[in-house]
């Protein structure tokens, strides 16, 4: 199995290189070369499987050589033991054929545990076979931060660093980073807001000789191998709602696209999916592209479904280079226009190729909340708010006779002004972390001078 790049212009690598090398030299995204298919047998044989076997089955075939049977198995295992319900990802009803996924089971209560706690393993399978250790550096607004520390906390092969905007995180969310006691966990609150993070991160990425000195690895959300992770909860969730012999939809609440695309790779593997509807907060880049065929950046603006606030959605490049037929230089060809011109437009056959199988639509912060309120109220649900951008655009599509599964990515713990605004119950945060407010913090204030950070790295890495 080769990953080949979005824009054409990079080497071809086995899944392993792919993992460890993030973004594509070329500045495209790693893709496989082939997407491998499951027959009807193959996905029916799914039915009644745990979360880990199911997981195994479908992801195997994308790494290739990279672990054995056993290794991955193992590694399968490993992700997964953490996780507060056995099921991983159970689902419960909504409403007459609306389903909710709920992928909030993690170590941090959002669906990115999902991808960050294989990735981990995966890490650490790889780097110690191989005698290196790497040192990953991310900058976060909440959500990957905390999913990166839990993912890699303890482990033997890699350092990890968050830089997170100091004061501008929620309390759950800086606890959930700050209370970590391993020696390889490094939270540094920076004096200035997620826009110094990120250029402090990228900048140090371009200091090559720094990178080269501390091996830098990013886990950030165009890494192939977290988008493989969440293919599997798409399979799971269809075989239990009766495919192959039944289609089903989804409803994805979407920032840089990478669940979603998730989606569309289980898709293009077999599973019978009839929509995969984009649900997008008032940051609606990618349904006013999918409305129009436009893809024009438009300023971010804050709201109370904090991870979905994008200003371009990077993974969409993946979906965009298949229809345009893996013709990697139109997609460097549109990138390039993004970032001299804030914007493209997407060709009518590219566009009716994705309308084909994307639908979209968008929630107002009035709407979301009044889904949160009418959710615990006429459904029994509590929902995050995120959650409730996708519940309020399923419904608005019309649930007919394909049933619709709407994915809950965070628990509504982990945002409970919202929550409480909107239902007047402040959420209380599951048994296994009620202590959370309790447990001593660790952390380390910074400025955003890219030396003083790289000298606090350098000086904390293990070598
Ligand atoms: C990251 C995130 C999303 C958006 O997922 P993408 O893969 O970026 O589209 C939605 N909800 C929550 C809670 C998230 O943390």
């Amino acid at each position: 199995m080769r990953y080949i790049s979005t824009r054409g212009r990079a080497p071809a690598l086995s899944f392993d290189e792919a993992m460890l090398t993030g973004l594509a030299r070329d500045g495209g995204l790693y893709v496989p070369e082939d997407v491998p298919a499951l027959s009807r047998d193959d996905i029916a044989a799914l039915a009644g499987l745990s979360y880990e076997e199911a997981a195994f089955r479908v992801m195997r075939p994308f790494v290739g050589d990279a672990f054995t049977d056993a290794e991955f198995g193992d590694i399968i295992a490993r992700a997964y033991a953490g996780f507060g319900h056995d099921a991983r990802a159970p689902m419960v009803q909504l409403g007459p054929n609306h389903f909710l996924l709920e992928l909030f089971h993690g170590p941090t209560l959002a669906f990115k545990d999902f991808a960050m706690q294989l990735i981990g393993q995966l890490f650490e399978a790889e780097l110690t076979r191989r005698g290196e250790r790497v040192t990953i550096v991310g900058a976060t607004s909440g959500d990957t931060g905390s999913a990166a520390i839990e993912a890699f906390r303890g482990l033997d092969a890699v350092d990890v660093f968050i830089l997170f905007p100091e004061g501008r995180v929620s309390d759950v969310q800086r606890r959930q980073m700050t209370t970590p006691v391993e020696a390889n966990v490094h939270a540094l609150a920076v004096k200035g807001d997620f826009d110094d993070c990120q250029a402090a991160v990228k900048d140090m990425f371009a200091d090559f000789p720094f990178r080269d000195e501390v091996r830098l690895a990013a886990v950030n959300s165009i890494n192939w191998a977290r988008v493989l992770a969440q293919v599997v909860y798409y399979f799971t969730a269809a075989v239990s709602l009766g495919a192959p012999q039944r289609g089903v939809s989804f409803t994805v609440p979407t920032g840089n696209f990478g669940d979603v695309f998730a989606g569309y790779i289980a898709r293009r593997m077999g599973l019978p999916i009839e929509r995969l509807i984009v649900a997008t907060n008032r940051n609606d880049i990618l349904h006013r592209c999918l409305e129009t065929g436009e893809y024009r950046t438009a300023g971010v603006s804050p709201t109370i479904s904090p991870s979905m606030d994008i200003q371009v959605s990077s993974n969409f490049e993946r979906a965009l280079f298949d229809v345009y037929d893996r013709d990697g230089r139109a997609v460097a060809q549109l990138m390039d226009e993004l970032k001299a011109a804030g914007g493209f437009a997407v060709s009518q056959g590219a566009l009716g190729r994705l309308r084909d199988i994307f639908g979209s639509g968008r929630a107002s912060e009035d709407e979301t909340r009044a889904t949160i309120t009418r959710a615990a109220s006429r459904m029994g649900e509590t929902l995050c708010p995120h959650t409730a951008v996708g519940v309020k655009v399923a419904e608005e599509q019309g649930i007919g006779a394909t049933p619709m599964v709407t994915l809950a990515t965070a628990h509504p713990a982990k945002f409970p002004d919202a929550v409480e605004a909107a239902t007047g119950t402040r959420p209380p945060l599951p048994d296994r972390m009620a202590d959370l407010f309790e447990r001593p913090e660790r952390v380390t204030s910074v400025t955003k001078d890219l030396h003083s950070i790289e000298a606090i790295i350098r000086e904390r890495i293990q070598t």
